[in-house]
């Protein structure tokens, strides 16, 4: 079984299901959305980050330790992230005086991991939270879930996840009964656009979102709303229609596009293709709401989440 690698564990989140949570961010992604404001969660792999700004003028600890990969570009270090290996990662990891470089992605110790996420378990009994398993896709690694949301669930920890559903039914089923909320996106109704803006198949999706539906309680639907791909009420009403139809689902949640990961780009060495600018459009976040709050099929909750 492959190393999984998570990349952050956030503590008092609100927006990643019921109450306080701790949110698990696993590495991986099946899918390339052209908007992704966490592109330090696409790769399965350890990433480096550098952020030239604290970078410290003159300073050449980095070539000493990594020549081949490195070198001194006119106002900044240039790291060639292409050729850059897990063994050029432990010679930086720790050379940086000015923290500069950072090293995201632990590998996943189930132990130690469940004793970080058990931290905050009075306040999930006091606001009906618990535990979120974010990604990338969490569920390209379905064991180390599984795994996990075993013990919380042996700890009364609720148990959430967010998801594109992107991978074969079978990891996804295995986790059914250890995951109390579903979180699943649902980016767009059109098969081409989909392939065009993420580079997946929306028929998976599909498929697996129905099955999913007829077999667990907790299923709400999130729809990043995002510029120029679904920013029009006639591509949110058609995922709202598919929402509806779904046996289980009782929300909707709309997300709408924000730029605050564009940096982490520039620090990845990956060039940006989505847009500089948020969503800025309240009157359609809150005619998407008024529609699927009164969809003649079923009555949908809503929110809109940052
Ligand atoms: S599904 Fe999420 S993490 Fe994966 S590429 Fe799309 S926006 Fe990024
Ligand atoms: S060690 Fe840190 S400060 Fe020195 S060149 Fe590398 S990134 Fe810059």
């Amino acid at each position: 079984m492959p190393t999984s690698f998570y990349f952050d564990i956030q503590r008092f989140s609100t927006h990643d299901g019921e109450g306080i949570r701790t949110v698990l961010f696993l590495k991986g992604c099946p899918l390339s959305c052209i908007w992704c404001q966490n592109p330090e969660s696409r790769s399965r792999n350890v990433d480096l980050m550098y952020e030239a700004t604290t970078c410290i003028n003159g300073c050449t600890l980095c070539h000493d330790h990594c020549s081949a990969i490195t070198r001194h570009g006119s106002s900044e270090l240039l790291i060639d992230h292409q050729q850059l290996n897990q063994f050029d990662i432990n010679n930086l990891k720790t050379c940086c005086p000015a923290k500069a470089l950072r090293v995201v992605g632990e590998p996943v110790d189930i132990q130690s991991v469940c004793e970080q996420l058990k931290r905050d378990k009075p306040f999930y009994t006091s606001s009906g939270g618990g535990v979120t398993f974010s990604g990338g896709e969490p569920l390209i690694h379905p064991h180390c879930v599984y795994s996990i949301a075993q013990k919380m669930q042996e700890e009364n920890i609720n148990v959430a996840i967010e998801t594109t559903l992107h991978v074969s039914w079978k990891k996804i089923e295995q986790n059914i009964p250890v995951i109390n909320q579903w979180l699943v996106d649902l980016k767009h109704m059109d098969d081409k656009k989909f392939k065009q803006w993420t580079g997946g198949t929306l028929s998976l999706v599909k498929n697996n979102l129905v099955k999913l539906a007829d077999q667990v309680k907790d299923l709400t639907i999130r729809v990043p709303v995002i510029p120029d791909f679904n920013d029009s009420l006639e591509e949110l009403a058609l995922i709202t229609d598919f929402a509806a139809r779904l046996s289980n689902c009782k929300a909707i949640h709309f997300l709408p596009y924000h730029t605050l990961g564009i940096q982490k780009y520039k620090m990845l060495g990956l060039s940006y293709q989505g847009k500089d600018k948020s969503l800025d459009n309240p009157e359609l976040l809150q005619k998407a709401c008024e529609y699927a709050e009164h969809h003649p099929l079923k009555q949908l909750q809503t929110s809109v989440r940052g």
